[in-house]
């Protein structure tokens, strides 16, 4: 018995159970490394011409024996010597492969796409047998060589016989216990499962016998009652698709080809909107495909939904849905990174820290965004309904971005246009901006009819300026967030801070307020702590009163927070305008000059209520409310 080299006897044990989570993938490892092994061959076939092997030579098996409780995995790959077996095997973390990509230059060639290099993945099937022997013969040699060993004390390497070249690996799998299942591997069905999930793009072909049923054929003394007889056979079938479709060009895919790939693998019904395929060479080689899908998810906003995508190193599946390679933002797109400069072993943790998977999100997103300005451009139609669909992530990604997105995100959000009656986007709306705008209005609340409604949204139009109708949640918080567009400040027409009134129409309603500010004080005390002023509007509108705010939070602001754990601190400074022009205007001069407190009192409570009922705020007391308007019939 040999001891494992290094102090692999700990360092075994660390890596059986903290470096893979997840011990079903011993079957990728075992499978990767016998692809790898058969890249090795067909590449020396390609530069060595006294190696002869057809391409059709080269295959890996996976076999079962639920008598024996053993798990085979065999490949027609390059072997290994005894020697070999020794140094890549008895030692842990020794990656033959890594050498052989040192010692060979692939810059010129992509026949050796080489899976492994960290040197711990043949390991991982400690993780479910309690004994592992790997029969191997190397190409061109007439000696095989067995090494055997149970993953605790240390290994033995025996002559042995094997027919062809290349490597035979035999698990015999650990015992069940009541919380440890083993024999679940030992079922041709959750093999072959296993295969397709981690393993369905290795480049060669992945054999298993298969049972299937067949009909026999009718006996011809068979009667009349004769029930159709069947047999199981068995037959050797090849489990994986081998061509990744991501690996292949756009122009060679149909569209048809990306949908299906699209809706089984990312079980969707509908067609993707956008299929981005990607293909980068040179320092950083990766192949992206990328789906925008047709119709958002019904837990997109949800707190279980996961972004990410599928990333695979070779064709070999290293995590279903890697997280760091979308900005929450794009947290819709669907799809799947394949890099060849990943390694197979790598954990979450690390996969943070990886700079190469960083520079693929980088450029990952670049792709997303720019195929979404596209669309934006040159078909309006669809753009309209990936925004209803998705805007809402792009607006988060714009609110918590707090200005830094707004160069890439900017351009992609669209609200709707008071006087266009569409979507528009930020530099639409710009465009048809009169000459002396200086700021980009815009009305929050919680329906487009209300809104276009709003007195002052009235007033605003009216003067010919556009104002854009923010009915999500998001809106107002993810304009602020922005503050400026191509150096436009974002405005509320709600609030005291917007100027449309001309200087004639300011000096007037200065002059009102002057003329009547005893009548002003008087409402100010009636409101109290409701409002912090009672003014008159420059903006001759057709309503008697409206609401405005003061300070930066506006009223539906405060309507959104008002739901969230700060709702008690969260107050918006209320500042009631009054039109000097209207009627009521009269009757409330009136009331003030008669000395009627109390009827002073009733107009005042009135107006407020009724302006925060267009607002679409809730008015306090609604009971008071009612009686008071039952007092004026
Ligand atoms: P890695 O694949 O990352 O190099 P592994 O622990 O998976 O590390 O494998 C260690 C080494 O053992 C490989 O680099 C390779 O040289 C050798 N090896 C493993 N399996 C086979 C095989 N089926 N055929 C030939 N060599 C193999
Ligand atoms: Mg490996």
């Amino acid at each position: 018995m040999r001891k494992f080299k290094t102090e692999s006897k700990k360092l075994l044990d660390l890596m059986i159970n903290s470096i893979y989570t997840n011990r079903e993938i011993f079957l990728r490892e075992l499978i990767s490394n016998a692809s790898d092994a058969v890249d090795k061959l067909y590449f020396r076939s390609l530069t060595d011409k006294s190696v002869e092997v057809g391409k059709d030579e080269l295959e890996i098996r996976v076999a079962f024996d639920k008598d024996a409780r053993t798990i085979t995995v065999s490949d027609t790959g390059i072997g290994m010597t005894a020697d070999e077996l020794e140094k890549n095997l008895g030692t842990i973390a020794h990656s033959g492969s890594q050498e052989f990509k040192a010692e060979n230059d692939f810059s010129e060639t992509d026949a050796a796409d080489i899976i492994g290099q960290f040197g711990v993945g043949f390991y991982s099937s400690f993780m479910v047998a309690k004994n592992v022997k790997v029969t191997s013969k190397a190409y061109g040699s007439d000696e095989a060589s067995v090494w055997e060993s149970n993953g605790i004390d240390g290994y033995t390497i025996e002559p042995a016989t094997k027919e062809g070249h290349g490597t035979e690996i035999v698990l015999t799998l650990k015992d069940s216990t009541d919380e440890d299942d083993y024999d679940e591997y030992l079922n041709e069905w959750k093999l072959r499962g296993l295969i397709k999930q981690y393993s369905n793009y290795v480049r060669y072909p992945i054999h298993m016998l298969v049972t299937k049923s067949r009909a026999l054929p009718k006996p011809e003394d068979a009667g009349d009652d004769y029930v159709t007889q069947y047999e199981d056979y068995t037959e050797d079938e090849t489990i994986n698709s081998m061509i990744p479709i991501w690996k292949r060009k756009k122009s060679e895919v149909t569209d048809e080809e990306y949908a299906e790939f699209y809706k089984s693998d990312f079980h969707d019904f509908t067609d993707p909107a956008r299929t981005i395929s990607v293909h980068a060479e040179g320092a950083l080689s990766y192949d992206a495909l990328l789906f925008v899908p047709g119709r958002a998810p019904f837990d997109l906003y949800s707190r279980d939904y996961e972004k990410g995508l599928a990333l695979y190193s070779s064709g070999v599946l290293i995590m279903d849905k890697c997280a760091d390679l979308l900005p929450d933002y794009y947290n819709f797109v669907r799809g799947v990174v394949d890099s060849s400069d990943l390694t197979l072993n790598i954990s979450r943790e690390t996969l943070q820290r990886n700079s190469q998977l960083r520079a693929i999100a980088n450029k990952v997103e670049k792709k997303i965004t720019n195929e979404l300005n596209k669309m934006r451009d040159n078909d309006r139609e669809d753009y309209e309904l990936f925004f209803d669909n998705f805007g809402r992530s792009i607006k988060f990604g714009l609110y918590a971005g707090y200005g830094m997105k707004n160069e890439e995100l900017g351009p992609l959000v669209m609200f709707y246009s008071t006087i266009q009656q569409k979507n528009v986007t930020l530099d639409e709306y710009i465009e048809l901006m009169p000459e002396d705008q200086d700021a980009i209005y815009y009305a929050p609340g919680d329906s487009i009819e209300r809104l276009r409604n709003l007195p002052i949204v009235r007033t605003v139009t009216t003067k010919g300026y556009d104002v854009l109708l923010c009915t999500e949640d998001v809106d107002e918080f993810c304009l602020q967030a922005m503050r400026t567009w191509k150096e436009k400040e974002f405005k509320n027409v709600s609030t005291s801070g917007i100027d449309v009134a001309t200087e004639d129409e300011k000096k007037i309603a200065e002059e009102a307020g002057e003329a009547n500010k005893e009548l002003l004080d008087a409402m100010k005390e009636i409101l109290q702590a409701n409002v912090s002023d009672v003014v008159i509007s420059p903006n001759s509108t057709v309503a008697p009163a409206t609401l405005t705010t003061a300070g930066p939070i506006s009223l539906e602001m405060e309507r959104v927070l008002s739901q969230g754990p700060d709702a008690d601190r969260i107050h918006a400074e209320r500042v009631l305008q009054l039109n000097a022009q209207h009627k009521v205007f009269e009757t409330l001069k009136a009331a003030q000059a008669d000395g009627d407190k109390e009827k002073l009192k009733l107009y005042t409570d009135l107006l407020y209520n009724q302006a925060l009922l267009t607002c679409g705020m809730p008015i306090e007391d609604p009971i008071t409310f009612a009686e008071q308007i039952c007092k004026l019939m």
